[in-house]
């Protein structure tokens, strides 16, 4: 497997300290305290000091006795505020928003026939389960893109999980604008809306909200928040014997010295053009069970083949170190004979002190930690790499999967309890990764269908689906008739069982020409001829036109733009694959009459929608062009939704039938036009 994200292209360049906002209060407390300090010195001076000092020597153990009564009793008064709920509101002006990334209509209704989801059944039977029109392309970051600006992606520009910078033809993460620090769609959220910015709102782990934008209420971001080596998320893997995984998507590292004492060192944050060679190190003594972790001063538990609970790590670095970077971790040590693994989770910001604000108001994710904890701040904290790359086991990934939502209920449950008005959304990832990893138990098509492994999982899937039945049927209940429950998903899905390359694909057509008329060429359009490439697939779904004036080797005049793109269209769509004379792509989606201003260079010429079983390879994704024209996915990464639209769309529910949307992109209007008709 090639490496998705490779590190050449990812970093973290903090540079940007505390936020500003952390520092003013910081100093106004300082500066206040010192004020009063010298107030009172002024106004009192030398008697109040010569009076306090006899005083203290003569009643001493009475002014300490005092003196922590006072301190206790100012403790308990700030913790009895602190959890000091509001009254349960009884207004009805509320909307639970429970968004399930990826939960699929088709099997929703087919696990509801079976009577498995009693929660979803009672609800569609009440109020109805609708289909949702998803986004074109149907990914995550577009459609939640979509659902947060109310509009098509032609109008806020976020068109695949995968952008390229068309002077260099090179491919870049899309979901967070780490050059800027600025979110990377345009428009305007919903939540601006006159009802919702009067009754306000919280959000928890909204997708492609990162950096955080300002709200009346509370946002934490979720995914878009990167890791603190400025990736998606970057695992870490150590073991005692040598790995030969050149291609493994994490860094591989050694475990050295004897059993009671073995060393490693943990990779941390590193300023984009510098060394890359900030590292804490640490000491494991796997003779003694469970393992200890030796890490900075402290002892941690390393349990086998069980996760660790939270590690907490901090990094200086840059002049003198004066920079500080908190992370949290999980571990997960395992023994096979003397040999010893130790697979180290992507590094969490500290949610207690991130280096980037990710929530507004920036004290936030402070706050969320002292009512349910420390929890994941990477906004896809799911490891899929790790698992596909073979360092966690389907059973250790699925332990994590869990972890993680419990954490997430543990927040909107917390939430709920505090709910009075407006909007509160809720979002799990987990639906989707589930589906993306273990589509492979339940398609009998699948190329891994019959392997062991996948004979184990022929119940992940159904279950998952049930739990997210249970978490509804929880939160409706925890609602209280006061207010409505909305749950949707944002697309469905599918089987992923062929990958196809498709600039292989526009290589054959002639749209695509190679260096020396090479038969492949390696990912980044390495031998790619670019003087007499017309088209280019990069991403999941995108096909860009090698456009003079756009692109650094642009050949196409604009003026020939829409012609070639019409004939691209014609020649995919008829466009059969050797092996069996079947139509992997559906539909070739033009144009989109989409914003084509000079700063929106994202927007792709042309949209692939695949047919049903395919999905563009990873090669594809990074700008590959292998020899053949697809290849059987042979990876635990079995489903996918990255197809045709109408294909795969989302759900939609909402207990009271007076708040309907059939497109995603219209959910967030309904909503505010609904609460503003709503009796407060
Ligand atoms: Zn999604």
């Amino acid at each position: 497997m090639i490496p998705i994200f490779p590190p050449t292209i990812l970093y973290v360049d903090p540079t940007g300290g505390l936020p500003p906002s952390m520092w003013i209060s910081i100093l106004s407390g300082i500066i206040a305290s010192l004020g009063a300090v010298w107030l009172a010195l002024k106004t009192f001076g030398r008697q109040l000091w010569a009076s306090s000092a006899a005083l203290i020597k003569r009643f001493y153990r009475a002014i300490i006795v005092v003196a922590i009564l006072v301190l206790l009793g100012f403790f308990a008064a700030m913790s009895i505020f602190k959890d000091r709920k509001p009254a349960q509101s009884s207004a009805t002006q509320r909307v639970l928003v429970l968004a399930l990334d990826g939960l699929d209509p088709v099997l929703v209704e087919q696990f509801m026939g079976e009577g498995r989801l009693p929660n979803f059944s009672r609800l569609a039977a009440e109020s109805g389960l609708h289909r949702l029109a998803t986004t074109n392309p149907p990914q995550s970051p577009v459609a939640w893109s979509s659902f947060i600006t109310a509009s098509e992606p032609s109008r806020h520009g976020m068109f695949d999980f995968i952008k390229r910078d068309p002077k260099s033809y090179a491919p870049d993460l899309a979901i967070a604008d780490r050059a800027h620090l600025s979110i990377p769609w345009k428009g305007t959220p919903f939540w601006e809306g006159p009802t919702l910015s009067r009754l306000g709102m919280t959000a928890l782990r909204m997708p492609m909200a990162f950096p955080p934008p300002v709200v009346k209420g509370r946002i934490l971001a979720g995914m878009g928040v990167w890791d603190i080596r400025g990736t998606e998320g970057t695992y870490i893997y150590l073991s005692t014997k040598a790995i030969d995984q050149p291609e493994a998507r994490g860094i591989i590292l050694r475990l050295e010295g004897e059993t009671r004492a073995l060393r490693g060192k943990i990779p941390g944050p590193y300023h984009a053009g510098q060394p890359d060679n900030v590292r804490e190190p640490f000491v494991v003594d796997a003779s003694r069970n469970p393992a200890v972790l030796k890490l900075q001063g402290k002892d941690y538990a390393l349990p086998d083949g069980r996760w660790s609970d939270w590690i907490r790590v901090e990094f200086r670095f840059g002049p003198l170190n004066l920079q500080k970077v908190r992370a949290v971790t999980r571990m997960l040590l395992k023994r096979d004979r003397e040999e010893v693994g130790l697979y180290i989770s992507p590094l969490n910001f500290d949610p207690a002190a991130p280096f980037y604000p990710i929530s507004h108001p920036g004290s936030y994710a402070r706050d969320l930690v002292d009512a349910v904890g420390i929890y994941h701040t990477r906004g896809m904290p799911f490891d899929t790499p790790a698992l596909t790359d073979g360092f966690l086991s389907d059973e250790d990934f699925l332990a994590h999967c869990r972890m993680i939502d419990e954490e997430t209920a543990r927040m909107l449950f917390f939430e709920l309890g505090r709910f009075e008005t407006g909007m509160l959304f809720s979002y799990f990832e987990s639906p989707d990764i589930i589906q993306h990893m273990f589509w492979r138990g339940i398609d009998p098509e699948h190329p891994l269908y019959h392997t062991p492994e996948a004979e184990r999982h022929r119940e992940t899937i159904p279950q998952w689906y049930e739990q997210m039945d249970a978490l509804a049927g929880r939160a409706h209940a925890a609602l209280g008739g006061r207010g409505t429950l909305v749950v949707l998903s944002d697309h469905g899905f599918a089987p992923f069982r062929t990958a196809v390359h498709l600039n292989s694909v526009l290589r054959d057509l002639g749209f695509l020409k190679l260096q020396n008329d090479a038969p492949s060429s390696d990912q980044f359009f390495a031998a790619v001829d670019w003087r007499r490439t017309q088209a280019y697939a990069v991403g999941f779904n995108a096909i860009y036109l090698n456009l003079a004036g756009r692109e650094q080797q642009g050949i196409v005049a604009p003026g020939d733009a829409p012609a070639l793109s019409a004939k691209i269209k014609n020649l995919l769509e008829q466009w059969t694959l050797p092996q069996d004379g079947k139509k992997p792509i559906q539909q070739v989606f033009v144009g989109q009459e989409a914003d084509k201003s000079p700063d929106n260079p994202n927007t792709p010429e042309l949209i692939v929608g695949y047919g049903r079983g395919y999905r563009a390879s990873w090669e594809t994704a990074l700008g590959g062009v292998p020899a053949q024209f697809s290849a059987p996915n042979e990876s635990k990464w079995s489903g996918d939704h990255c197809i045709d639209p109408a294909l795969v769309p989302g759900i939609f529910l909402s207990t009271d039938p007076a708040l309907r949307a059939s497109r995603l992109s219209e959910v967030g209007s309904a909503i505010e036009q609904y609460l503003s008709g709503v009796k407060p």
